[in-house]
């Protein structure tokens, strides 16, 4: 059994940086023993420009019989269980030792790098013998939603007697530049033993939650979600029950335009329920409105703009000529669009919008030349590390006349009720600041960068803790950062 996954780069973003999201070193050969078998990782061609990692499995046939025995699987006794096309197919077997060999990868995860995960790269994939049942056609109606092209090829029973028709495989490569690794891994876990349609091992009740977990961000809403769940689960009607049920619900709450995002929202529907007070993240949008109002934008960046309601806010406002939003990730920007209703709207207001995947650790050319850029809530979700990454990409190289951040302060979780102490207010923050801490950053971020700074307090301003979200107004000052150095110098002179 045999899969690889090639992608191609430039100088700066190396192809071979394959290597860490895989955790895999391109100049080694390694193997792994899995319970089926030998599972070998090499790089036939490991170039800045080309990287390509190969995963081969070595089924061990007789392990498999005994495997399945001692797990209760079907016993039938035939020499078939021994004679069968397990060592040369790709199949669930491939599926388990892709999740074993690339588990990191799978989950995002490269601890040596922590931004490479996130950023989508020009990914192939080939298995040259997939066992489908379904054909090519059902190869397509899998993939192709998930944004691959794809190219399957059935292979013929024998080369030297076409009239005997095809078998039951299939040439598989799949390309895609608008995914991650992650992602890529994610969707050959679930569906090549959903083409095998044979799973080798017996489905447990946790089967379901695996699935729910990998298939999230792509398997609510699928077009072909319950041929894939019920094939996954090896036609188990109740557990197939099950999980449809809770996709249905994931894709409700996706769709939902309700305001509880995080924790903000939760902890006030929870607790003030009677008075019914405008949600922290309605007064967040209100405030920043007022401020690129206030600035005198036009053309705004909206930068991690998520599932696409400051944009949405904005469109409302003619004053707002050109809105772009610009996100990491192309699940929310997949919400985003279903929210604005891309798809239906007139042509007057479909040009003043767009929607842009893309990362702000990284400098952006499409960002250059706007009023205003807004970071609403989006510094805490990037590591540390990265901040000065994210910082150079807005204010030196986009450098909007105008920046707004906006960001939790950490101070006040001692007013969330529900909140334990200690804890941060969302999963994915990476830090949270104090009303000092924010400050600290922001005005040495004006002064790199020839911004003067402000600070706003958004929702209630406690007396002893400020108010649960601080946001910084950048305006450039109208001098360059040559001018504002020489400024510097002359002063210090
Ligand atoms: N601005 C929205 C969403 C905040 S959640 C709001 O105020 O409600 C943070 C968003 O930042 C997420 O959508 C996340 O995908 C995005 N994000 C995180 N790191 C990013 C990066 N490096 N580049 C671009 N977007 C990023």
């Amino acid at each position: 059994m045999f899969l690889t996954i090639t992608t191609t780069g430039t100088a700066e973003r190396p192809a071979t940086d394959l290597g860490y999201l895989l955790h895999k070193h391109p100049d080694k050969a390694q193997a792994f023993s899995t319970s089926y078998g030998t599972a070998h990782v090499l790089y036939p061609e490991a170039q800045p420009e080309r990287c390509t990692a190969a995963l081969l499995l070595e089924v061990d046939a007789v392990a498999l019989v005994r495997r399945g025995k001692g797990r209760g699987g079907a016993p039938d006794a035939a020499l078939a269980q021994y004679v069968n096309d397990r060592p040369y197919a790709a199949s669930s077997l491939l599926a388990v030792a892709l999740s074993s060999v690339f588990s990191s990868a799978m989950r995002g995860v490269c601890h040596a790098r922590p931004e490479l995960p996130e950023q989508p790269r020009p990914l192939r994939i080939e298995v040259p013998a997939l066992p489908a049942r379904g054909g090519a056609e059902l190869v397509r109606r899998l993939f192709e939603p998930l944004g691959w092209a794809v190219t399957a090829e059935p292979i013929a029973l024998d080369g030297e007697f076409p009239e005997w028709g095809d078998s039951r495989y299939v040439r598989l490569t799949l390309e895609a530049d608008t995914l991650t690794l992650a992602e890529a891994l994610r969707h050959l876990y679930v569906l090549l033993p959903v083409l095998d349609d044979a799973k080798h091992y017996w489905v447990a009740p946790d089967e379901v939650d695996k699935l729910l977990r990998v298939g999230e961000g792509w398997l609510p809403g699928h077009p072909e979600q319950k041929l894939i769940t019920s094939r996954y689960l090896s036609r188990r009607w109740s557990l197939t029950r099950q999980a449809l049920e809770r996709l249905e619900l994931v894709r409700l709450a996706e769709a939902d335009d309700s305001e509880v995002e995080d924790i903000d929202n939760a902890v006030e529907a929870e607790t003030e329920d009677e008075e019914k007070p405008t949600p922290l993240a309605v007064q967040r949008r209100e405030a920043i409105v007022t401020a690129l109002r206030a600035s005198g934008a036009a053309r705004v960046l909206d930068l991690g703009c998520g599932q696409g309601q400051l944009v949405q806010a904005l469109l409302k406002d003619v004053r707002f000529t050109e809105i772009v939003g610009l996100d990491v990730s192309v699940r929310a920007l997949t919400i985003a669009a279903r929210r604005l209703k891309l798809d239906r709207m007139g042509e007057r207001q479909a040009s003043r919008v767009r929607l842009l995947q893309g990362s702000l650790a990284y400098t952006d050319s499409r960002l250059k030349g706007y009023d205003a850029a807004v970071l609403s809530e989006v510094i805490e979700h990037l590591d540390l590390p990265r901040l000065p990454a994210l910082e150079y990409a807005v204010f030196g190289a986009a450098r909007p006349r105008t920046v707004l951040v906006t960001t939790p302060n950490v101070e006040y979780n001692v007013r969330w009720e529900s909140l334990p102490a200690g804890h941060v207010r969302h999963g994915d923050h990476r830090f949270e600041w104090t009303r000092e801490e924010f400050r600290t950053w922001a005005d040495a971020v004006a002064e790199r960068h020839g911004y003067a700074v402000e600070f706003v307090p958004v929702g209630p301003d406690d007396p002893e803790v400020g108010p649960p979200t601080q946001m910084a107004v950048f305006t450039m000052t109208d001098k360059t950062d040559e001018t504002a150095k020489a400024d510097k110098e002359a002063k210090a002179a």
